[in-house]
């Protein structure tokens, strides 16, 4: 079985490898068709932090566009520059009825860092319920534009909050791309944080496959529990992302774990094998 943990519905500004983008439902057959070509059996779907996007979904609506579904997952994302009243108790109910499977958040493309403590609330409910929280962290400078992606988004940052709730799972999607050397180096002796492999093989695969594996392997090495793969469609390619798991010179038990068995524990999926 293969889980995709970090996938976004999303209308690109430019065409996608040939493929339809002009609305949701183009989109969401082009995912299903990767999904397929792929051998991805479930994917994790991250939603727009703002209802009614006209390029991202919000929550509500991407679940009403996979309605009846059952391939798919969602993660919870609240946004905390602009809380609304009762905006945790929301999510608390989300992440209770299973409805979504963790949260994330985004430093970095919204001004904020990611220890802000607007975040806490939300850390301690995760850590409270055993779910987990996944955390942008990439060092591109322009994404978007004029963003302090890179100082938002380090994995020191991260470490601070990992120091702060030691029980809660937090997930750094796309290893702090490209620097996964420094991110492994400053996480490896936190046990609660765990690697979302999403969009760490770029467009120049052949060098993204080499630039990540030896960091990846080395993780691996102190803990095979700690990588989930990802994917971060469909920004990123699926079957990039996949050759570099299956490239890696380990067990096919440790595949079987990044690929599945990871993500069953730390999102608690319930699927049938
Ligand atoms: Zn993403």
């Amino acid at each position: 079985m293969r889980i995709d943990v970090h996938a976004h519905v999303c209308l690109l500004p430019e065409p996608c490898r040939g493929e339809p983008y002009r609305t949701f439902p183009e989109v969401i057959g082009n995912l299903k068709r990767s999904m397929q070509a792929n051998g991805i059996d479930h994917t994790i779907l991250i939603p727009d932090n703002k209802d009614g996007g006209a390029e991202m979904p919000g929550l509500a609506q991407l679940m009403e566009l996979l309605r009846g579904e059952t391939c798919f997952s969602y993660l919870g994302c609240p946004n905390i520059l602009q809380e609304q009243p009762g905006d945790l108790a929301r999510f608390r109910d989300l992440l209770v009825r299973g409805v979504v499977k963790g949260l994330k958040f985004f430093p970095g493309h919204d001004p904020f860092h990611a220890n802000d403590a607007r975040c806490d609330p939300y850390f301690g409910l995760c850590q409270e319920l055993g779910v987990p929280v996944i955390i942008h962290s990439a060092n591109s400078p322009s994404h978007p534009p004029g963003r302090m992606n890179g100082p938002c988004t380090d994995p020191a940052l991260i470490v601070e909050v990992a120091r702060r709730f030691p029980n809660l799972h937090l997930g750094i999607a796309h290893f702090y791309w490209p620097k996964f050397e420094y991110c492994r180096e400053t996480v490896e002796a936190f046990p609660n944080i765990f690697i979302d492999l999403s969009g760490v093989v770029d467009d120049d695969e052949i060098a993204g496959r080499e630039r990540v594996r030896e960091p990846l392997l080395k993780l691996l090495a102190r803990d095979p529990r700690r990588v989930v793969f990802g994917t971060d469609w469909m920004e990123c390619d699926t079957a990039k992302h996949v050759a570099m798991v299956e490239a890696l010179p380990v067990d096919d038990k440790i595949k079987e774990m990044i690929f599945s068995e990871n993500a069953r524990r730390i999102y608690r999926l319930d699927l049938a094998t």
